[in-house]
């Protein structure tokens, strides 16, 4: 079965896909770019990752390449066309293609825009064993906010942690605190069954996993405090886990080597992951 990727208006076989060198996102990582959930061939939470989108795109002053529908349309085509059922898919937009020089192109250049899809298996409700992490310190920039392809600090930070038998890296700030992870939200439930998860400013990403599962808190009558908790915090705590579009929820038990309480999958992660893989489920049909 050929595999096809998006690229600037065409559709093409994905092992022949090819942007120019002098584009921007190559040369200098200027873009952004969207990861969705497809859940039995539906979009999760497509919306609000287009809402995302727009504000990064907004936030680097890069025109949107196409209108928000036709980037719809696109999403959906692409889906169909590689017949995908679970997995990802993936927009990227960057600045264009233009003389290389860091300040932006003087003359307008056209926004590139790429998408790919992934297909990946199938999200079981089940946790599973749950996951380790490692700390490390979060050696990014102050618009972490921004869901940028300037990912090295994040590559590195991953690869460190499954260097270390660890899947997922969490980070440091100068406080000792987790921020987030290399490419997920850091959450907890505390001895005192708080369920905390850092507030979103520039110091995170803005998870829609993590927004849409404190949507589902609510909807629980399950309390969720957002604020910033210590990596002592997280190493004494009931339970911890991750949120991305990627993962779902999936829980951590084992911090920097320690057991999370007894390094089981506790009963707040498993209720969220199931809750969240019910609303995957009920997700908007492609049409
Ligand atoms: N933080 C970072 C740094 C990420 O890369 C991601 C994945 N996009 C997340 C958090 C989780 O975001 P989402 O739930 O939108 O996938």
């Amino acid at each position: 079965m050929s595999r096809y990727a998006y690229v600037n208006g065409r559709y093409v076989d994905h092992r022949a896909a090819q942007v120019h060198i002098e584009d921007r996102g190559y040369q200098l990582a200027d873009g952004v770019y969207e990861v969705v959930g497809v859940r039995d061939g539906k979009l999760i939470d497509e919306a609000p990752h287009l809402d995302r989108l727009d504000r990064s795109l907004g936030e680097l002053r890069i025109e949107w390449p196409v209108p928000r529908k036709v980037m719809g349309f696109i999403l959906r085509e692409l889906m169909r066309r590689n017949h995908l059922r679970d997995g990802l898919v993936y927009m990227q937009v960057t600045r264009g293609v233009s003389r290389r020089d860091h300040a932006f192109p003087t003359k307008p250049v056209k926004p590139a825009l790429v998408l790919t899809t992934k297909a990946t298996k199938r999200i079981e409700a089940d946790a599973g064993a749950g996951i380790a992490v490692k700390s490390m310190p979060d050696i990014r920039w102050e618009r972490c906010d921004i869901k940028t392809v300037a990912l090295l600090p994040n590559v590195l930070a991953k690869q460190a942690a499954r260097e270390s038998g660890a899947y997922e890296a969490w980070l440091l700030d100068d406080k000792g605190c987790v921020t987030e992870g290399a490419s997920t939200n850091a959450w907890i439930v505390t001895q005192d069954d708080e369920l905390v998860t850092r507030q979103t400013d520039n110091g995170i990403l803005a998870g829609i996993t993590r927004s849409t599962l404190k949507k589902l808190c609510d909807s629980l009558q399950l309390k969720l405090v957002e604020r910033p908790f210590t990596l002592a915090e997280a190493k004494k705590a009931k339970e911890a886990f991750i949120t991305s579009a990627t993962s779902f929820v999936t829980p951590v038990v084992k911090i920097d080597g320690d057991t999370v309480a007894d390094g089981k999958v506790g009963p707040t992660a498993k209720r969220l992951r199931e809750e969240y893989v019910r609303f995957s489920e009920a997700g908007e049909p492609v049409t």
